[in-house]
């Protein structure tokens, strides 16, 4: 992990202890300097998925940063005694760099998701952030890994957004981020809620802490990947017990 932020454990992963506004700014001041950085955005569901395989959860040793997203993960933290100061999740993180790099005229490069999907987020952001610099788009259904990698080192980019969600796009940075010195992150379905084909839940549902339930009703599909929720929150209500005797 990389130093300016105190860390919060559960389950053996470190999550900064920060906001929001704090996590961006030291973003934006790492891409200045070319730093090297991998960013993760955990919730129950990779929590649970890390300790099951031993070699995903070397993979997020690696990470720089790993910020709660999930309210999943601030709940934990809550139970354990250790509380962490509100969500960071992917998709307000990817808005806000987008934001800067438009100003700043960073170069991206987008990788992940449907060609379709990709397509449309490609238009949008060059409608919406004109100045920001897309060095690259690739769609995530790619047959050769090597031949994305190469043109992502062509491209020279200095924010990497990698939307093939976990593990798969934790895998690929930690396999690839010292080709390129820039800021690695793995987003999930984000392009999906930027081009609009999944939309996220409105602010009443955030702040009631149901956010996961508006996701449900749109892709009941994900039900059978939720009910990993209750086994997480039942072991750590257990561990937190166990420090407490
Ligand atoms: N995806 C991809 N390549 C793959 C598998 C998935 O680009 O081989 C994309 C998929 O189209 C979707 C995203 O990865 O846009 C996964 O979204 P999901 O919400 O499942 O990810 P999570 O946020 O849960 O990691």
């Amino acid at each position: 992990m990389s130093a300016p932020f105190d860390t919060v454990s559960i389950l053996n992963v470190p999550f900064i202890k920060t906001t929001n506004q704090a996590f961006v700014a030291q973003l934006e001041q790492d891409v200045l300097a070319h730093q090297n950085r991998f960013v993760v955005t955990a919730n129950p569901e990779i929590l649970m998925y890390a300790r099951e395989h031993p070699e995903y959860q070397q993979v997020l040793q690696q990470a720089d940063y790993i910020t709660p997203d999930g309210i999943g993960v601030i709940q934990g933290a809550q139970i354990l005694g250790t509380p962490l100061p509100e969500r960071i999740t992917g998709y307000d993180t990817l808005l806000a760099l987008l934001k800067w790099g438009a100003k700043q005229h960073q170069r991206v490069f987008l990788l992940g998701a449907k060609p379709a999907v990709l397509k449309q987020v490609v238009a949008k952001l060059k409608s919406t952030a004109p100045n920001l610099v897309i060095a690259g788009a690739l769609d995530g259904y790619y047959a050769d890994e090597t031949t994305v990698v190469d043109q992502i080192v062509a491209a020279k980019p200095d924010m990497i957004f990698i939307a093939t969600g976990f593990p798969k796009q934790e895998f690929f940075i930690a396999a690839h981020r010292h080709q390129v010195d820039g800021l690695w992150m793995g987003i999930g379905g984000s392009f999906d809620v930027l081009a609009g084909t999944v939309k996220r839940a409105p602010k009443f549902w955030q702040k009631h802490h149901i956010e996961w339930l508006y996701r449900l009703i749109q892709e009941p599909s994900r039900f059978k990947r939720m009910l990993v929720l209750p086994r997480y929150l039942h072991l750590i209500k257990k561990i937190a017990k166990q420090s407490k005797s």
